[in-house]
């Protein structure tokens, strides 16, 4: 079906609260510098159930989805790089590559045209601008990436929204550095496990209230924290044995504003203070600019990523397939037409990612 059959299959997302919707459709022609894509795997993204629940507001109707892996069906010109039966995955972002912001201040994530994948109308170009249907129309300004044959398609398919966006998120960190605390151990949590293991920082302590999730963190190269009240006091005892005067970073990647007092406390003067997680408006910090001076700290924000993470998140995940258990991350894949089943399962939070086959 997909290509041979010349139509595409689409879920149609109209809005929170209203039934999906499937579709064929035919195939686009597509525009000079366009590339299209037979999506072969889909991973549910947090960001995805906001938007299902109306956390957040997009353009309705769309086609969901932003993380994925496909092969090439066909290319516009001007993309040399890049040929049909390529299998490849993208930036979850299209932009200008002209404008001050993709230019000049190297956020090409932020750029004043920005595109994202999985949050448009379907009126917006082709319509196939999601993951969640057996096509994904990819425009001229997305970095697609080829992927090599060792990782399987549920290793990569979340590398362009949560890996990509750890590699920047720990490209920010000082050096030397020798300790750091993660708080959290979701998906991103673990990416930082393993990207700060393999680089050789020598205490990764990773804080998480999940039992679940603690007995993952040292499968990915991190020390786990209890972080549960009644058991956090004596887990952190750990992170103070050997970092006695703080340790030198703190990735904040739960989401939850009521951990950076505590982030705070446990850097050393001079240390750095990654803000990954708290992507919502519920943020509001417990924090004194004098902490801030008086410790000479660093705090910075990190939202998405720019072309060059995605090239080295992809690069780590073959330098690491093999030492890391990317698989037990991603649930068995649930097929395209029962996209609403593997939603509930995704809701459910018992996968940091919930996959989808979408090849029908
Ligand atoms: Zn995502
Ligand atoms: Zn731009």
């Amino acid at each position: 079906m997909g290509n041979s059959s010349q139509r595409a299959f689409v879920q149609i997302f109209d809005g929170p609260g209203q039934a999906l919707r499937t579709e064929w459709w035919p195939l686009p022609e597509i525009g000079a510098g366009d590339v299209l894509v037979e999506v072969q795997l889909a991973t549910i993204c947090g960001s995805d159930l906001h938007t299902i629940a109306g956390h957040r507001q997009e353009p309705t109707p769309s086609i969901l989805g932003h993380e994925g892996v496909g092969r090439v069906v066909s290319v516009g010109n001007e993309r040399r790089t890049i040929t049909p039966g390529d299998r490849v995955t993208w930036s979850i972002a299209d932009s200008c590559g002209t404008c001050p912001l993709c230019t000049e201040t190297h956020l090409p994530q932020k750029c004043r045209s920005l595109f994202k994948y999985g949050h448009a109308a379907i009126t917006d170009g082709s319509g196939l601008n999601g993951c969640y249907a057996s096509h994904i129309v990819l425009r001229r300004g997305t970095h697609i990436v080829k992927v090599p044959d060792l990782l399987p398609d549920n290793v990569v398919a979340p590398a362009n929204c949560a890996l990509a966006t750890m590699v920047n998120a720990v490209s920010r960190l000082p050096d030397p550095c020798r300790s750091v605390v993660i708080q959290g151990g979701g998906l991103l949590g673990l990416y930082a496990c393993a990207l700060l293991h393999e680089r050789g920082v020598e205490h990764v302590f990773c804080v998480e209230v999940s039992e679940q999730r603690l007995k993952q963190i040292g499968l990915f190269g991190g020390i786990p924290v209890d972080g549960r009240p009644g058991h956090y006091l004596q887990s952190r005892a750990a992170i103070t044995a050997v970092a006695q005067y703080g340790v030198d970073a703190v990735i904040e990647v739960a989401g939850v504003a009521a951990l950076v007092p505590e982030g705070i406390r446990l850097l050393r003067p001079g240390g750095f203070y990654g803000l990954v997680g708290m992507v919502h408006p519920h943020t509001q910090l417990d924090l004194t600019g004098e902490q801030i001076i008086r410790k000479c700290l660093t705090i910075y924000g990190v939202h998405n990523y720019a072309p060059w993470h995605l090239d080295r998140a992809i690069q780590f995940l073959e330098q690491t397939v093999r030492k890391y258990p990317y698989p037990v991350l991603v649930s068995p894949p649930f097929p395209l037409t029962e996209l609403d089943s593997a939603i509930q399962v995704a809701q459910a939070k018992d996968w940091h990612r919930v996959s989808v086959r979408t090849q029908i």
